[in-house]
């Protein structure tokens, strides 16, 4: 375990060499704590980078079609809800990913990400 807390607020929590695939492929696993401040505080995007996203900035919700901008994701209680999105199978993204090129398929603004909605 190793502490330390630098003037940016930032806290290595811990360090931690650990092994997968039968011990052929080391990972290095950096658990970084921040004190309470959320990721746009931070300067951080709510981007996801794995399935279904990949890293786009635009998601649609096929259900409600509405389009999310991640760069501007609100996460209180029934805004976004990206997550729960993506758990239902709803998210999609756009190519290109682009806002233009979701109204062109038809998508809404989502009011608390982007705003302007249509509706
Ligand atoms: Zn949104």
């Amino acid at each position: 375990m190793e502490r330390s807390v630098n003037q940016r607020g930032f806290s290595i929590v811990s360090h931690n060499l650990s092994f997968y695939n039968g011990f052929r492929e080391p990972k290095v696993i950096l658990l970084v704590s921040h004190l309470g401040r959320s990721k746009r505080e931070r300067g951080e995007t709510m981007r996801r980078y794995g399935a279904p996203i990949y890293g786009k900035q635009f998601v649609g919700n096929t259900d409600k079609k509405e389009v999310h901008d991640l760069d501007n994701e609100k996460t209180g209680k029934n805004e976004c809800q990206i997550d729960e999105i993506i758990r239902a199978q709803h998210a999609r993204t756009f190519n290109p990913d682009t806002l233009d090129q979701a109204h062109r398929e038809g998508y809404d603004n989502c009011a608390y990400c982007i705003g302007g909605s249509k509706r």
